[in-house]
C-alpha cells in the first residue's frame, strides 16, 4: 500500500540532492547519495525505502537510484524556490554570491508559492541564478546545459563559465578574486602534469588554478577562433618569440 505522507524538509533536501547528483553525473548509487548528504551509507539506504514508499524515488541495483515524476516535480519545485531566492537576496539585497546559499538552504522549505511568484516577477522570470545554475519554470521545466568542467579542457581551448559550484562560501570568495563568474571568458594556457595547476586566462588576465578547483567550475566551450581565444594565441606566440 502507498504511504500518503506530507513532505517534509529532509525529504524536500533528500530529493534535491539525488536531482543534482543526477544531473551531473547521470546516475545515483547510495554511496554517492551518502556522500553528498554527509550521513552514512547505511543511513541513506533507509531513507531511499522509505521514499520508495511515498513513490517519490524508485531503485534497482544496476540503475541506481531514479526519481519518480513526483519525485522530480518536488525536487524541481524546491530548486526553484533555491535559485530564485539567491538571485533575490543578490539583487534586491545586495548581498554577496558567497552569502546567500546558506540563506536559500533554510529558506527554500518554507516560502510560500504567491511569495515566490512574487520574487519571480520582481526579477523578470529570470533564467539563471548568480550561480548560473538553472532556474525552473513554474511548471518544472528546467533547461539543463551545465557545460563541461574547466577541468576537462585541453591547453587551448576557449570557453565562456556557464556555471559555478554554489555549496562552499569560501571557495566562492575566492574564485571573485580570480575574476571567475558566469559569462567570464576563460583560455586554458597550459597544463601542469600530474594534476598540478592549470594556466588560464580569464577575460585576458593570467592566473593560476589547481585542477581540483578547476572541477568545480563549469564551461560551455568555444570555437577556437572566437575573437577572445585568438588574441590569447597571438599573445603567447608573441611572448614564445621573444623568448
Ligand atoms: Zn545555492
Amino acid at each position: 500500500m502507498r504511504e500518503f505522507v506530507k513532505v517534509n524538509e529532509a525529504i524536500e533536501d533528500y530529493l534535491k540532492t539525488i536531482y543534482n547528483i543526477q544531473d551531473e553525473h547521470g546516475k545515483v548509487s547510495t554511496t554517492m547519495l551518502a556522500k553528498q548528504m554527509n550521513i552514512a551509507p547505511s543511513s541513506a539506504t533507509g531513507m531511499i525505502k522509505k521514499l520508495a514508499r511515498l513513490n517519490l524515488v524508485t531503485y534497482e541495483p544496476y540503475r541506481g537510484i531514479q526519481l519518480t515524476s513526483h519525485g522530480r516535480k518536488v525536487a524541481l519545485e524546491v530548486l526553484r524556490h533555491h535559485r530564485l531566492i539567491e538571485l533575490y537576496l543578490v539583487e534586491a539585497l545586495g548581498m554577496r554570491w558567497d552569502e546567500v546559499h546558506h540563506e536559500a538552504e533554510k529558506l527554500e522549505h518554507v516560502i510560500s508559492k504567491s511569495l515566490i511568484e512574487r520574487i519571480d516577477s520582481y526579477l523578470g522570470h529570470p533564467a539563471v541564478d548568480p550561480h548560473g545554475a538553472p532556474i525552473p519554470d513554474r511548471h518544472g521545466k528546467v533547461e539543463s546545459t551545465p557545460g563541461v568542467k574547466l577541468a576537462d579542457l585541453k591547453s587551448g581551448q576557449c570557453g565562456v563559465v556557464s556555471e559555478v559550484n554554489d555549496r562552499d562560501s569560501e571557495m566562492l570568495r575566492y574564485l571573485a578574486e580570480l575574476g571567475i563568474f558566469p559569462n567570464a571568458r576563460i583560455k586554458v594556457l597550459n597544463i601542469a602534469p600530474f594534476q598540478g595547476p592549470m594556466s588560464i586566462s580569464i577575460e585576458g588576465e593570467e592566473r593560476l588554478i589547481w585542477i581540483e578547483l578547476a572541477k568545480s567550475i563549469f564551461v560551455k566551450l568555444l570555437p577556437e577562433n572566437t575573437e577572445g581565444c585568438r588574441d590569447n594565441q597571438q599573445k603567447n606566440k608573441n611572448v614564445s618569440d621573444n623568448l
